[in-house]
């Protein structure tokens, strides 16, 4: 089996590597070549952490395994990541432990990946002003993705704790991109797409100040409870997600779902609109929505990715066990 570090991911797995890899599988996912299994997520009772397991099987890549994983709120103050990952690759075949891959870099590329690939299918392709509601540690791996879709002119950006915008605004001047902090009704009324990226629990963004034509890449909102926008914003949107399970129970739909403003049914998989069986936008005037809300075959997906450039570049290390 092979073991591929942290520091190697992030050398070896570029944003295109990664939007590839989500793609591709948020295709397959479309088409029920992949699947992902039941999500565990426990509080354990020690250190306030949550961990759990998020896994799946994709048939048409034969990728098979798990994330491994969660929150450890203590960590900051060990000088460690809050959020820990690990992903185990099996050998579809066999179930022999084919790859254990780091996982923290991975999350946020993958998760980068997927609102990219949503503003790639989704929005007007005249698009030049992209808007930020968040400006933590995601945020910036989402801004610097979110930016290669479209030629987009200007950053608009706002946050609940303002005194994190500076560094979202250098990552923006980093890629060449003007930066400017706003309040949200005019981020509403510039932006041409809006990626929200935090740990709200209530509405950001509300239905009246999004224009009309604004696709929104909802990324933050993966767990029961969350919450990143207006429901009557939701309601007025074409609705995309990766997994509907998901978006109507841990994503942003499960407001709009509960209030009874739409149907399941009117959701569609990502996936459908990669394979070209739906059409996606079909006016300039549409809202289009993508409920990110984080499945187990994204993570599989660029881990596989992970350890192929690794063994590749013989930079996997090889070990029996
Ligand atoms: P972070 O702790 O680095 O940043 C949190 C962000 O949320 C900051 O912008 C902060 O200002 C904002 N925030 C905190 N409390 C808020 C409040 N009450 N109201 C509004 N904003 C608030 O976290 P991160 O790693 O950047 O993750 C951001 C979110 O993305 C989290 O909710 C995380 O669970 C989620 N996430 C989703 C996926 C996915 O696949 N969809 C993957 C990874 C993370």
């Amino acid at each position: 089996m092979f073991i591929v570090s942290e520091d190697t991911c992030k050398k070896l797995v570029g944003r295109a590597d990664a939007f590839k890899a989500v793609e591709a599988v948020f295709a397959a996912m479309a088409k029920g070549d992949a699947y992902n299994f039941p999500v565990i997520r426990e509080a354990i009772g020690h250190a306030d952490a949550l961990y759990g397991f998020k896994s799946g099987f994709d048939r048409s890549g034969l990728v098979l395994g798990l994330k491994s994983g969660g929150y450890w709120p203590g960590n900051a103050a060990k000088g460690l990541t809050n959020h820990q990952s690990t992903v185990f690759l099996f050998d579809a075949d066999t179930g022999q432990l084919k790859a254990l891959v780091g996982g923290n870099y991975l999350t946020a590329v993958r998760t980068a990946a997927a609102s990219a690939v949503s503003i790639a299918h989704l929005a007007r392709r005249d698009a030049k002003v992209l808007g930020m509601v968040g400006a933590g540690h995601q945020a910036a791996f989402q801004l610097r993705a979110a930016a290669e879709q479209r030629s987009f002119e200007k950053v608009v950006a706002w946050n609940f704790h303002p005194e994190m915008l500076p560094g979202l605004a250098g990552v923006a001047e980093e890629i060449g991109l003007p930066f400017e902090a706003v309040e949200r009704e005019r981020l509403g009324a510039e932006a041409d797409v809006i990626v929200s990226i935090t740990s709200a629990h209530e509405p950001l963004m509300m239905r009246e100040w999004v224009k009309p034509g604004t696709h929104i890449a909802c990324m933050g909102t993966d767990t029961k409870g969350k919450q990143e926008l207006d429901p009557a914003l939701v309601a007025a949107a074409t609705l995309f997600t990766d997994e509907i399970a998901q978006s109507v129970t841990i994503g942003e739909l499960q407001h709009a779902i509960a209030a009874c403003l739409v149907r399941e049914e009117a959701i569609t998989p990502i996936g459908a609109v990669i394979n070209g069986t739906h059409p996606g936008r079909t006016s300039d005037d549409e809202i289009t929505l993508f409920d990110g809300t984080g499945v187990g075959l994204q993570d599989l997906a660029v881990a596989s990715a992970a350890v192929e450039l690794a063994q590749q570049s013989g930079e996997a290390t090889e070990i029996a066990i």
